[in-house]
């Protein structure tokens, strides 16, 4: 392109050469009458007076696309530097939102708006801006004004959740939980929310459906799915069974412990019904499978019921049956050292919990050791020992919630103090795995605002 223009810019300079050259050689002399007026002068004067003319003429017509294109220029200069003013203002209001001063990222948020043509990112300020003033009406009107445009309609139900949870009103947010999953159901947050959601209020079947929806799109791992699927089986066979639905009852907690036997509710919830069924034969077969994957006190317990034995004596040697499909468990220890406490066998019941307990018997171990050296006469001061160091044991397995950690006295299937669904393990602190803190867990509570 550039060496095109120079070519042409010789070829000009070049014919304007000749052109000299030519009217040089042959000299000549023009004259004009006009009106009177007469006018004698050389050919080469009139070439020159019209090249200055046409060159007046293009300086003109420049000058007047200069003025006539000005005030547009002007004023998009003008809309650059508002637009400037108004990014900054926004970027200052996000500043002050991440350092958590509300009025000041109000006032930037108020100077956004007034700059800026988008209501979609000031909206989003102003909602974090309210937010952190703690003024709800506010935040809830800017995540309602997001719901309007569909680029900012997730973020708004985003904020719309975590507000209603706050307020804990339960039903709105389920609602916009619903919303959000209709537009974008590859979410994890938005799965996982709603499910447990959907499993708090007890809608069992919504919840199932809404897992499914996660495991075909792998945003819930097809292990953790069959889990929680099991669990929600439980509560469907629960509410079956207040129904006086007794057949589907038992199917739907067979079904569940197919699933997931390793789930020690799902393996008391289908031995439970068989017992009422007065299947007891089966239920002492489904509790052995079960106590071989995840033994625990209370399968014990309706092993021994199922087994109708009241013989002390007798009721040792079955749970001594049951033990062996899991013999080195400390449930299996601790199972037959209280049945043989409660059999009079002191030096048993001494053995397996000196086998259970190791160098470091946790707080179970440590008080019934008091309680057989109680018992076998075997004087205070062994008594006082042992209640002595269950002061320090190191703590016992409990219900304890997966997501935040807290412990429950019993297990059921949505925790109370995060409200998520089939997180509670039968286990010792610090044993299984990491325990989440609670700002860990995916629950939107904190919605858009830091916890
Ligand atoms: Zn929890």
């Amino acid at each position: 392109m550039t060496t095109l223009r120079i070519l042409i810019w010789f070829a000009i300079a070049a014919a304007a050469m000749l052109a000299a050259v030519w009217l040089a050689e042959r000299p000549g002399t023009l004259t004009a009458e006009w009106q009177g007026w007469r006018l004698d002068t050389s050919v080469g004067v009139v070439a020159i007076a019209i090249v200055v003319l046409i060159l007046l003429g293009v300086a003109a017509w420049l000058l007047w696309r200069w003025i006539s294109g000005a005030p547009g220029a002007l004023l998009e200069g003008w809309g650059d530097s508002r637009r400037r003013r108004g990014y900054r203002e926004l970027t200052q209001g996000l500043a002050a939102v991440a350092a958590g001063d509300g009025a000041e990222a109000q006032k930037h948020a108020r100077k956004a708006e007034q700059l800026l043509a988008e209501p979609a990112l000031t909206l989003l300020l102003s909602a974090q801006a309210a937010q952190l003033t703690g003024d709800r009406d506010g935040a809830r009107r800017a995540f309602d004004a997001m719901l309007k445009d569909q680029q900012m309609a997730f973020l708004g139900l985003r904020g719309l959740i975590g507000q209603s949870l706050r307020d804990g009103d339960q039903m709105t947010a389920l609602g916009y939980a619903e919303r959000a999953f209709a537009l974008r159901p590859q979410t994890p947050w938005v799965v996982h929310s709603l499910f447990d959601m959907q499993a708090q209020a007890g809608h069992w079947k919504a919840a199932q459906d809404t897992l499914d929806a996660g495991m075909r799109r792998k945003v819930v791992t097809a292990d953790k799915g069959r889990a929680l699927k099991a669990l929600l089986e439980v509560e469907r066979s629960r509410e079956a069974e207040h129904a006086g639905r007794a057949s589907d009852a038992l199917a739907l907690a067979r079904e569940a412990f197919g699933l997931a036997p390793e789930r020690i509710a799902v393996t008391s919830r289908l031995a439970e019904l068989q017992i009422k069924a007065g299947d007891a034969k089966r239920a002492m077969k489904t509790l052995e499978r079960g106590w071989a994957v995840a033994p625990h006190p209370d399968l014990a317990e309706l092993y021994l019921r199922a087994s109708g034995e009241s013989d002390p004596l007798k009721r040792v040697g079955i749970v001594r049956r049951l033990a062996a499909g899991n013999p080195d468990d400390i449930e299996s220890h601790l199972a037959l050292a209280k049945a043989s406490l409660d059999a009079g066998l002191w030096g048993e019941a001494r053995r397996q919990l000196e086998t259970a307990g190791g160098t470091s018997p946790p707080v179970r171990i440590c008080r019934l050791m008091a309680e057989v050296e109680e018992r076998a006469n075997a004087g205070q001061a062994k008594v006082h020992e042992w209640l002595a160091r269950a002061a320090t044991a190191p703590a016992d397995r409990s219900w304890s919630c997966t997501a935040c950690g807290a412990h429950h006295e019993t297990w059921r299937s949505v925790c109370e103090s995060c409200s998520a669904f089939g997180t509670l393990q039968w286990r010792a602190p610090g044993t299984y795995g990491q325990i989440l803190p609670p700002e860990a867990r995916p629950a939107i509570a904190a919605g858009l605002s830091p916890p």
